[in-house]
């Protein structure tokens, strides 16, 4: 049975954020600018806490300024669009990132609406949208460029591939469809009305599955020796660990995928890593362009 290539995503992004630290070094030094990423957290969300806290660690870790604003669960919408505002006409500030989910009373749309497009560096603005679907200069979702780069790092051109993208939100698999399409791949977008999804999986030489189901694809699904990235995050029982314990599996069911494709990134240790490594590519990018320097092609 052959075994799939492990993609080390840690590893990579290890690298990624390697890369970017020198890049501020050498623009800090050259230019006197230091890449402020400002995170907006409302609310106490446990999971939330925890990404807004590693991404306050690795942003400075590159050598960037980091600064979170923590607001109350009860913050009404007009306070903070105002920070936002505010934040967008401070020249020190280069990247502003409002961490999702918000609490019902406040419209996300109208948020994301409101940050400076040069300053989004989550990507979600419909500016950069249009941007990233007309192959122009976008600042681009993370998780998704973060699989782009581990894709072309292992292809090299993935001109002609046929690549099938499973889910269609509009901060994975959109922005995924929109990139694998500017690499000159055959993309097909399936979700949850899609008719013959295990024979469509099965035609993929590059196969993204971003659904939050549990292990959903199976071996059978994929096409023997296809690359297979694996979006997913589903935290499951874990029995086996012990009582009420519990464990991180991807949308893929990892065992099975893995003795068929040709390659493969795991859960744990795959995309995720890879996704605060972009959003510091993507603050130093947006720093870079803000103050006419020219950005490392990262
Ligand atoms: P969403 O819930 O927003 O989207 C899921 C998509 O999957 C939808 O398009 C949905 O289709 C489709 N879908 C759901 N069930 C099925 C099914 N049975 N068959 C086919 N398609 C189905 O999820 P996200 O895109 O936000 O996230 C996807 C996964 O990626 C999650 O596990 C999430 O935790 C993980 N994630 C990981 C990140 C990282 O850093 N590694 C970052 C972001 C997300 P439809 O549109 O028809 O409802």
């Amino acid at each position: 049975m052959t075994e799939a290539t492990i993609i080390d995503g840690k590893a990579f992004a290890a690298k990624l954020r390697e890369r970017v630290g020198a890049e501020v070094r050498r623009i800090t030094d050259a230019h006197g600018l230091k890449p402020n990423l400002t995170v907006i957290l409302v609310g106490e969300d446990a999971a939330s806490q925890v990404y807004v806290r590693n991404k306050g660690i690795q942003t400075e870790e590159a050598g960037m300024e980091s600064v979170t604003h923590r607001l109350d669960a009860s913050t009404d919408e007009a306070t903070l669009l105002g920070m936002i505002e505010d934040l967008n006409a401070d020249p020190k500030c280069n990247g502003i990132l409002v961490q999702l989910p918000l609490p019902d009373h406040i419209d996300e749309s109208k948020v994301l609406a409101t940050i400076d497009p040069e300053k989004d560096v989550d990507g979600f603005h419909v500016i950069n949208v249009g941007r990233l679907w007309t192959g122009q200069n976008a600042l681009v979702p993370c998780t998704p460029y973060g699989c782009l780069m581990m894709l072309k790092d292992h292809f090299g051109s993935l001109s002609g591939k046929r690549a099938l993208v499973l889910g269609r939100s509009n901060i994975v698999g959109k922005p995924m469809a929109a990139l694998l399409l500017n690499e000159s791949c055959t993309v097909t977008v399936a979700h949850s009305r899609t008719a013959d999804l295990e024979e469509r999986c099965r035609e993929a030489d590059i196969l993204v599955a971003a659904v939050g189901r549990p292990e959903m694809v199976k071996g059978d699904w994929v096409k023997p020796g296809a690359v297979v990235i694996d979006v997913g995050i589903n935290r499951v029982p874990a029995p086996e660990k012990g009582p009420d314990k519990t464990k991180l599996v991807g949308d893929v069911d990892f065992g099975e995928a893995s003795a068929v494709a040709g390659a493969i990134t795991p859960v744990p240790g795959g995309v995720g890593p890879m996704t605060i490594a972009c959003l510091l590519r993507n603050t130093l990018v947006a720093a870079c362009r803000q103050n006419g320097i020219d950005a490392p092609d990262l």
